[in-house]
């Protein structure tokens, strides 16, 4: 089956929602404000998360628009997830990935969260833009990046903008989407 990426526009422009299953394994998610960047909020957590947990499964409609809270799923398609995932900010030294599968016959994508090292209680879970962003919006690109990791690039961008060093390091250490690479 062939789909049509302005006749997904079309349809999913005027209103975007979930089509499947949400799922939170790990009932001690929370948004509160966010200890790193001042006046944002941020998904946090009540719970100590081992490595490599799977946080949330979702599934959901695919857009050829991209957003300032969208995550690109294949090469010109993006996601709205859930507002939980919505609270989710950047680090440049993150703590969890999202992994995702855009399913063509089913014209959705299925979106995973997921620990990558050990998170304490109360921390703030986030993943690394680059890492599932080729770029970003306008509104977020080259903006100062505030997540006061020892590794920060300094500012936000997706994949397509890394210097080639910091691509390599970022394959290296955490999933990055395959449609990127
Ligand atoms: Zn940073």
């Amino acid at each position: 089956m062939t789909h049509n990426i302005s006749d997904i526009s079309l349809n999913q422009s005027q209103h975007i929602q979930n089509v499947g299953f949400c799922e939170y394994k790990h009932t001690g998610l929370y948004v509160d404000n966010s200890f790193i960047i001042p006046e944002q909020l941020a998904l946090r957590t009540k719970y100590f998360i081992p490595a490599h947990t799977v946080l949330s499964i979702q599934q959901c409609n695919v857009s050829a628009i991209r957003t300032r809270t969208s995550i690109q799923v294949a090469s010109e398609l993006h996601v709205e997830a859930d507002d939980c995932i919505r609270f989710l900010n950047h680090s440049c030294q993150p703590n969890a990935a999202i992994i995702s599968k855009y399913s063509e016959k089913d014209n959705y994508a299925t979106i995973v969260l997921e620990s990558i090292r050990d998170i304490a209680m109360d921390d703030e879970i986030c993943f690394d833009y680059a890492s599932t962003e080729f770029t970003l919006t306008e509104e977020l690109l080259n903006k100062p990046c505030l997540c006061n990791s020892p590794r920060c690039r300094g500012i936000l961008t997706g994949y397509s903008e890394l210097s080639q060093e910091q691509k390599q390091y970022l394959v290296a250490h955490i999933p990055v989407a395959h449609f990127l690479l």
